[in-house]
């Protein structure tokens, strides 16, 4: 199958779904991270285009850790808007990868730009595969519905998983994935006083509890006509 895990900003995708990536990876499906921003307002100091270059590397650092094939969108961060060209950009990125599951934010999370990627991952996902969108730069992928997921946000805050994913043979590749984001370990620490690695050992941690196993990362799945109703395709 084709993975595919769509976040806002780089490290979003290893603070909640580096584990699942990993054991799809393990298991021999091809596993794309994409970043719809560039990540370039994430610190309190750094210029916009030095913390980009250095975002955009840590995050393909990431990638690389489980061999997942990389997209960056380029959109300024905090700067996603559910406008027309930020649509057509979705639908291009998922077409790159032609998923049969995405991974993104959920509707409810704390961040804007994690919302409104959210709404248009929701809004691009059946679109993809129609050929005659227009002013697209690629062809549509493959036709039908792919499984749409979303993930946990920082420390769980109104999320309730209706699906775990054990991960905890993959819990340090996770670690050894977000460790590459360098950056935010630090931005964490000066912005919210937060041990990166510590919340999301115990974030990781909390789920697995609440799933009967050491560690676990928790989604819900968008039910809805069609979309993967008959099987569960998480690994
Ligand atoms: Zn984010």
């Amino acid at each position: 199958m084709n993975i595919i895990c769509i976040a806002a900003h780089p490290d979003d995708t290893e603070l909640q779904c580096a584990g699942t990536l990993a054991r799809y990876a393990k298991e021999g499906h091809n596993v794309t991270i994409a970043v719809f921003t560039d990540g370039s307002m994430g610190d309190l100091v750094i210029k916009p285009a030095e913390l980009t270059a250095m975002r955009k590397q840590e995050a393909k650092n990431a990638a690389d850790v489980i061999g997942a094939h990389f997209i960056w969108g380029g959109i300024v961060d905090e700067h996603v808007f559910t406008d027309l060209e930020s649509r057509r950009r979705m639908i291009d990125i998922l077409r790159e990868a032609d998923p049969d599951v995405i991974f993104t934010h959920a509707p409810n999370d704390y961040h804007p730009d994690h919302k409104y990627v959210s709404q248009l991952v929701f809004d691009s996902y059946f679109q993809k595969g129609l050929p005659s969108m227009p002013n697209q730069n690629l062809p549509a992928c493959r036709f039908g519905q792919s499984q749409l997921y979303y993930m946990d946000n920082l420390c769980g805050i109104g999320f309730n998983p209706t699906e775990y994913v054990d991960i905890t043979e993959t819990f340090e590749t996770k670690k050894e994935m977000l460790a590459c984001h360098i950056s935010q370990a630090a931005a964490f620490e000066d912005m919210a006083n937060t041990d990166m690695m510590a919340m999301i050992e115990i974030q990781s941690r909390f789920r697995g509890l609440a799933a009967g196993c050491k560690y676990a990362e928790g989604f819900t799945r968008v039910d809805a006509y069609q979309r993967g109703l008959t099987r569960r395709i998480l690994p």
